[in-house]
């Protein structure tokens, strides 16, 4: 072949090549492509150190690069890209940035919470839809796995339950009655889901917040504005009289409002959802 006759006149080191599959340890200018570790400084002047290619017109192109926090030299797939980076790519390698992420976590349990508690009230909805769909696509699967585990763990669960709660009665009542003052929204919206579900009729998982924007934050009674930190989420039919639990039939009222309307009677279904 074309390439063995060069490799015997010793090309490589000579003025003359057509490029091929030749592996050099030191850079060239002689439009030749090699491999290797490289230490060289690029056209910006920023000393660039890790393993690369050359490509025909000596062009340095890395493909691995070496963690400043583990010291391990890795493909450059280890390493996420950074647009403002010299290079492109993160100066740590994915398992190192894995690992201070988990550890600041660890570090600021309470900002955690918070930063998940910001991304969960702005996507709640994606998110419950989310939930519903895998459930709904592993119904069978999640509902024997669940069997499956309470069967295997029925005494053990009943005991430590039934031990802690005789341990902590007090503890236990107290904790139930600070969880219902912080979370009322979270309970009415629990006990309309449960009595709609009792009654077989339609629930899903309801996002105040999308009800209040849908509405503009308007009384549907009076057509007056509420005041957001303090307004009811009406069934347009009531639940005990068989409505169901869903963005159709839910509107923003009043208390006052919502109160007065209950001797009247039901309002008409929403038409769109
Ligand atoms: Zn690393
Ligand atoms: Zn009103």
């Amino acid at each position: 072949m074309w390439y063995t006759s060069l490799t015997d006149q010793g090309s490589g080191c000579g003025g003359f090549s057509l490029g091929g599959p030749y592996r050099l340890t030191q850079p060239n200018n002689l439009g030749v492509a090699s491999k290797g570790p490289h230490s060289i400084i690029a056209p910006g002047a920023a000393l660039v150190s890790g393993t690369g290619e050359f490509d025909r017109l000596g062009a340095f192109a890395m493909t691995e690069k070496t963690c400043t926090k583990c010291g391990k030299t890795k493909p450059l797939t280890a390493f996420g890209h950074v647009a403002k980076a010299k290079n492109g790519y993160s100066s740590t390698c994915r398992v190192c940035n894995v690992a201070s992420i988990r550890a600041w976590r660890l570090a600021n349990p309470e900002k955690w919470a918070e930063t998940k508690r910001i991304h969960y009230r702005a996507n709640c909805e994606r998110i419950a839809a989310q939930h519903r769909a895998y459930y709904l696509a592993h119904l069978e699967e999640t509902k024997a796995k669940m069997n499956e585990w309470r069967a295997r763990n029925q005494y053990k669960v009943a005991g430590t339950k039934h031990a802690y709660y005789q341990g902590h009665v007090e503890q236990a009542l107290e904790s139930v009655r600070k969880y219902r003052l912080a979370h009322p929204e979270q309970l009415k919206d629990q006990g309309n889901r449960r009595r709609a579900r009792q009654r077989g009729a339609f629930v899903e998982s309801i996002c105040k917040a999308k009800v209040y924007q849908r509405d503009r934050g308007v009384c549907h009674i009076c057509g007056k504005k509420v005041d957001p930190k303090h307004w009811d989420l009406d069934h347009l039919m009531p639940i005990s009289k068989g409505g169901e639990h869903s963005y159709r039939n839910v509107a923003v009222a009043h208390p006052s409002c919502n109160r007065r309307r209950q001797n009247v009677g039901p309002a008409q279904l929403r038409l769109m959802g």
